[in-house]
């Protein structure tokens, strides 16, 4: 059993409407796994206002109801309590429990994890993977292409790095693959579309999401054949309502594609059921 888990920030699930950029001309591959392998899942978790990232994710990654053990939806990067919490448990802590062999795909830019624990601020992934350090990827990863940059193509950071070469969304998909092949469990996560979700700039978020279709089409290719289970799922809504600034309480799709499926996904409701449901497969 291989697993890739694909999270992708801020893309909830709405009826077509002029101001919605998840369509089909925009992302075909996108929008054909949510519509033929996905459950629409609750990413409100029964808490007032509009869910944010810091709970959204941590929740997705410990199986823990955060916006009700904080009483609020946490935005941005994890505090102090929700940081010791997903240090306490979370998904990766499971998986080594398990002895599965598991790795976040994410290039940081540094050499060791020790540069990377120095930072001051870290989100959700980052602490996650700093309580198994050994799942992290470094700069000479990616130059080595055993990571992938979290925008794919590694433009949003060739102002200050323009020695890194850029690759194509399908190169970054080829990487991905190989990385897969090597583990039991790959996460990547990709968080443009949230970006692009609160420019409120609907050309931009065309922009990404095509990107990102194009490192799905040939992703989900490679996998079907290596009979890889693909998952995806989004901490909230946000680029589906262009129209807006901030996220939605829209539900958010869970995709499963591949072996297993239809067992994988059938007891996910919310959020807090993805990381039982990730270590359902290897029970
Ligand atoms: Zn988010």
């Amino acid at each position: 059993m291989k697993v890739i888990f694909l999270f992708v920030d801020g893309v909830g699930m709405r009826p077509p409407a002029v101001d919605n950029p998840v369509n089909p001309e925009v992302c075909p591959t996108l929008c054909r796994l949510i519509a033929r392998h996905s459950v629409p899942i609750d990413a409100c978790l029964g808490v007032d206002g509009l869910p944010q990232s810091a709970t959204g994710q941590s929740t997705m990654f410990t199986g823990v109801n955060t916006p009700k053990f904080m009483g609020r939806h946490c935005e941005g990067f994890p505090g102090p309590s929700l940081r010791q919490l997903i240090e306490k448990d979370n998904l990766f802590l499971q998986l080594k429990q398990k002895n599965l062999r598991f790795r976040f795909a994410d290039a940081y830019l540094v050499d060791t994890a020790d540069e990377l624990a120095s930072r001051r601020f870290k989100s959700v992934t980052t602490v996650m993977a700093l309580t198994a350090p050994e799942s992290i990827s470094t700069e000479s990863d990616l130059l080595d292409e055993n990571a992938v940059m979290q925008d794919l193509t590694r433009e949003t950071v060739q102002d200050r790095r323009p020695d890194i070469p850029l690759v194509t969304p399908e190169d970054a998909a080829e990487h991905l693959f190989s990385i897969a092949r090597a583990y039991d469990f790959t996460l990547f996560e990709f968080f443009q579309t949230d970006v692009a979700g609160h420019s409120m700039d609907y050309d931009r978020a065309c922009g990404v999401l095509r990107s990102y279709d194009l490192f799905l089409a040939t992703l989900t290719r490679l996998t079907e054949a290596a009979g890889i289970t693909v998952m995806l799922t989004a901490d909230h809504g946000n680029i589906e309502a262009m129209e807006e600034r901030g996220h939605t309480r829209n539900p958010v799709p869970f995709v499963v594609f591949g072996p297993k499926e239809r067992e994988i996904r059938a007891p996910v409701k919310s959020l807090a059921d993805v990381t039982p449901a990730i270590l359902r497969l290897w029970n």
